[in-house]
């Protein structure tokens, strides 16, 4: 039977819950403990899958195809466990379920009502996997106090209740403010927060506070005496220069310690932090600095890209560089040359997205990366805008496009180069879709093998020729001009087992023009950074000792 760490927020919101609980994960492990780590979201939409990533940032897709919410992508960075289906749930998949049953008769004529019927939904989905590790550590959403989190924080009450005594605990984030014309750091919001917990039944064992400054022990001893928590319980959490100092900096500060106190586990394993001392000696010594852009569409919230920042990141860390990130809006040079806006940069990634906006740009990237011999890495919309500019430049069919455009405005205008994947093999089942479905869900989306090339450069990169990736996508590049493409030298040089789709291509005669219909940096992790970024980062320190 797994211990249950329940984390909650109050006073504000982006506390960085999500970080101190994967943190928390890497240190349980570091003292090697197993753990899993899930997310449980009060709103009302089923999964993330159809939310604006400039609203809600980036969609982590798991292994078993679910597409979940960015703190998994935290979770499993930090823990390098991979997460899946039932690690993510929202109000709107409980409902949905609870409805269901409904309909089916399930709950025999009862009146269904938020509790008991809601939250024994969520104390199902809690069990899931119970059996499976010493810790199960799991983040509610949003503030104590949302409306729409009430049913989540009466089932974390009730499941801490049912579940025999020690098995539980409850750690709460909250904000300490500085006032700066007394000088002071101010507990009352603190305070106020644990008592909006309190009244709900959820008394915290361990308080992290965010300040900006070093909290006073007089600071210290006043929220313990008000929050009913140990002194040795409240916790700082100091900003910090990267978010992989935060497994040490939550060790210095006693985190780990509090929650095996909490949990009566003595004395404490021992913990080996090795890991993450390379990892900060990586992220604070590196030997020189690369630029590159990312070349995308929803550059105003940094959120909307985070796994493919934190991939360069990591592939700074393996190449010992410090990865300068730029963001570049392609939409701005749509209609315009190109070469100023992407001039001086070591190398050029264009990440996944959806629909035409800001496509014509992305093709242009991929044009001026090949003709310039810039490193370029197209994942997934990045990889198709390279295939269908070498379609209209190379191969000259000044029409190519993808049919997600054409479906998108309603009218023929291109020659599909990449076309709508309606029916494909998903380990020895077929699935299929029609252009019409729903949006949720009903993409290639998960875990699917790809075979490469043997003398490839992917296959070198790999050091295998056969591979696992992630998808989330429903268009396909076709392979119609294959034969054609490949005789000017772009080599369909990743296929799916069966040799129908194509998953990644490379120019043969550019030092690295990588595209991948896949979502390599969904895997990144910063003590094993994937291959294609390490070597791509590797690609563009080459560029940078040029210049
Ligand atoms: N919009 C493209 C598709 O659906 C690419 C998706 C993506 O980049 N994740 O195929």
């Amino acid at each position: 039977m797994a211990r249950y760490i329940f984390i909650t927020g109050g006073v504000v919101s982006s506390l960085g819950k999500g970080l101190a609980s994967a943190a928390l994960g890497a240190l349980l492990q570091a003292r090697g403990y197993s753990v899993r780590l899930r997310k449980l979201d009060p709103y009302l939409n089923v999964d993330p899958g159809t939310m604006s990533p400039f609203e809600h940032g980036e969609v982590f897709v798991t292994d078993d195809g679910a597409e979940t919410d960015l703190d998994l992508g935290h979770y499993e960075r930090f823990t390098g466990v991979a997460a899946r289906n039932t690690d993510s749930v929202s109000s709107g998949r409980i409902y949905s379920t609870v409805l269901e049953k409904e309909r089916r008769g399930d709950y025999l004529g009862k009146t269904i009502q938020v509790v008991p019927h809601v939250t024994n939904q969520i104390k199902e989905f809690l069990n899931i996997g119970d059996d499976e590790v010493d810790f199960m550590l799991c983040e509610i959403g949003g503030t104590v106090g949302d409306i729409e989190g009430l049913p989540f924080f009466e089932a974390i009450r009730q499941y801490a209740h049912d579940r025999p005594r020690g098995q539980c605990i409850f750690m709460h984030l909250t904000l300490l403010p500085y006032l700066a014309a007394s000088g002071e750091l101010k507990t009352k919001p603190t305070q106020h927060s644990v008592k909006e917990l309190q009244s709900i039944g959820i008394a915290p064992d361990v308080l992290v506070c965010r300040s900006e400054h070093p909290i006073p022990d007089k600071e210290r001893e006043k929220i313990a005496l008000f929050c009913n928590v140990r002194k040795e319980h409240v916790v700082a959490a100091y900003d910090l220069k990267s978010i992989y100092e935060a497994p040490l900096a939550y060790h210095e500060q006693g985190l780990d310690q509090a929650v095996l106190d909490a949990f009566q586990i003595a004395p404490a394993p021992k913990p080996d932090l090795s890991r993450w001392l390379d990892v900060y000696d990586r992220v604070h010594n590196p030997e020189g600095e690369v630029k590159i852009a990312i070349v995308g569409k929803y550059v105003q919230l940094e959120d909307a890209y985070k796994s493919f920042k934190e991939a360069l990141t990591h592939g700074g860390m393996s190449n010992r560089v410090k990865v300068k990130v730029e963001w570049v809006d392609a939409e701005i040079f749509d209609s315009e040359d190109a070469a100023p806006h992407l001039e001086g940069y070591h190398a050029i990634l264009v990440p996944g997205g959806f629909g035409e906006r800001g496509t014509e740009g992305k093709i242009k990237a991929a044009q001026f990366a090949r003709e310039h011999k810039i490193p370029y890495f197209g994942i997934c919309l990045g990889m198709q805008m390279a295939v269908i500019e070498a379609a209209r430049n190379v191969l000259g069919i000044k029409t190519a496009g993808s049919e997600e455009f054409d479906h998108e405005s309603g009218e023929k205008r291109f020659e599909p180069v990449v076309y709508h994947l309606k029916e494909w093999i998903q380990g020895n089942h077929m699935v299929a879709r029609k252009t019409d479905d729903d949006k949720g869900g009903t993409m290639r989306l998960g875990s699917y093998s790809a075979t490469l090339a043997e003398g490839s450069k992917v296959a070198a990169i790999y050091g295998t020729t056969s591979i696992e990736e992630r998808h989330r996508h429903r268009y396909e590049v076709d392979t119609k001009y294959r034969a054609q493409l490949e005789e000017k030298g772009l080599l369909f040089c990743g296929m799916s087992p069966d040799g129908k789709l194509p998953e990644i291509v490379e120019w043969t005669d550019h030092p690295w023009f990588i595209g991948v219909q896949f979502h390599p940096e969904l895997k990144s992790k910063p003590f094993a950074p994937h291959p294609l970024f390490a070597d791509f980062v590797r690609a563009a320190v080459e560029v940078s000792r040029l210049v």
